[in-house]
């Protein structure tokens, strides 16, 4: 039997390396949704040779142009961001790969729980917004959400086996992005171009600038708080420039596993998918030789405030993670269009965070108005 796979955001770096994962494995999956916020072109193509049942275009401005390419091959073409929500819900859907970035992406997966489709979650941030909720519907609908970030992927993977032996503390390696060592003085004058340049990982721009202010490794910690039910206190980073090991867990008894590879998102995408099967592939192999030695460092919180900051809104819990998200999903894009500098990043972050009341048992509304307020807050901030 098939996998039928829907990808929210196919036309990005998950959504692409996706596709790549399924054409190797036609006997596996089949696609059955694309869908994309903008990039018509590529959505098209990607339809082409895929031949999905529907797709979903967010912009509405380009719905014609999608509907006219595709109407011939008979492929159901909807628009807007409610039509997301609902095209999660086709009956041919078995796994829905949360692709989209950002808070976007919490609405649809919240359908597709709802509709009981198995998911495989890149969107990190659904979790760091609303991950007490979204765990909870998950366990009531009977819902997996298999991780496809690296760590997380390597922790699960860690854990197979081992589900009735309680975790002391996970580890979440984190490559230290691209200024690592660098102190504040040196990061003044920080451009686009520099930050958008990763060491190991080529990912879409917000992630990439989430890396390299370390609020990555901070989305992370909270997500895996929701993912493997830990106590803030059970969750550890550490920095590991090669991106080798991608993250580790410590059992009651003090033995550690690991789990290592090159980089290469490909891999937690196919395990995502094909769990629980190890499905072949053909991605290059870890050569020891290459690697002479693997080094561990503590993060460097003073200079990477954003990391902090996550720990903070963890702490707290309640809307304080949400408020931190929208409020860095807009310092990243205001850094992105050349308005605030790289610094100002966690600066912006921290101050739309003080000024929040915290709602400590958050209904689903509650996070609706808490990212809007962040984000105008956050806007307001700097546009005045
Ligand atoms: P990209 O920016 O490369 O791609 C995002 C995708 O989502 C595109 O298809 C884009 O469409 C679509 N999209 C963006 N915004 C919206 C929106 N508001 N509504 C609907 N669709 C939207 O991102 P990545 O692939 O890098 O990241 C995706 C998610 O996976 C993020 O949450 C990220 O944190 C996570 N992740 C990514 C990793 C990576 O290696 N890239 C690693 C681990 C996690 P369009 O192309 O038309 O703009
Ligand atoms: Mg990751």
């Amino acid at each position: 039997m098939k996998r039928g796979i829907a990808i929210l955001g196919s036309t990005g770096s998950i959504g692409t390396q996706a596709l790549e994962v399924i054409a190797a494995h036609p006997d596996h999956f089949s696609v059955e949704v694309l869908t994309a916020q903008s990039n018509a072109d590529l959505l098209i193509a990607q339809s082409q040779v895929f031949n999905p049942n529907a797709v979903v275009i967010a912009d509405v401005s380009q719905y014609q142009k999608v509907k006219d390419a595709l109407d011939p091959l008979d492929i159901k073409v909807f628009a807007g961001v409610d039509a997301l929500a609902q095209v999660v819900e086709l009956d041919s859907i078995d796994v829905v790969l949360t692709a989209l970035v950002g808070f976007a992406g919490l609405q649809p997966t919240i359908k597709a729980i709802e509709a009981k489709k198995q998911i495989a979650l890149a969107n990190k941030e659904t979790l760091v917004v609303a991950g007490q909720l979204v765990t909870q519907l998950a366990q009531q609908n009977g819902v997996n959400l298999y991780p496809v970030d690296s760590e997380h992927s390597a922790i699960f993977q860690c854990l197979a086996g081992e589900w009735h032996n309680p975790i002391e503390k996970i580890i979440l390696t984190a490559s230290g992005g691209p200024f690592r060592g660098k102190k504040k003085e040196e990061l003044t004058q920080i451009t686009k171009a520099q930050a958008l340049k990763h060491p190991n990982w080529s990912m879409g721009a917000k992630i990439t600038i989430d890396s390299a202010t370390l609020m990555n490794k901070g989305l992370e910690v909270i997500e895996a708080q929701w993912l493997f039910d830990l106590k803030p206190n059970q969750i550890e980073t550490i920095v590991h420039p090669q991106s080798i090991i991608h993250s580790l867990v410590q059992f009651t008894d003090g033995s550690m596993k690991a789990q290592m590879g090159l980089p290469d998102m490909k891999l937690p995408i196919q395990y995502a998918l094909g769990y629980p099967q190890r499905l072949p592939s053909d991605f290059p192999r870890f050569d020891f030789s290459q690697f002479p030695s693997l080094t561990f460092e503590k993060a460097d919180t003073d200079t990477f405030r954003c990391l902090s900051l996550a720990y903070d809104a963890m702490h707290v819990g309640g809307t304080l993670p949400c408020v931190m998200n929208a409020a860095n999903e807009i310092a990243v894009s205001l850094f992105l269009n050349d308005e605030i500098r790289f610094l100002e990043i966690a600066e912006l972050v921290e101050e739309v965070m003080q000024h929040h009341s915290v709602i400590a048992q958050p209904q689903i509304e509650d996070y609706f108005e808490t990212d809007s307020w962040a984000r105008e807050t956050a806007l307001h901030k700097i546009r005045g």
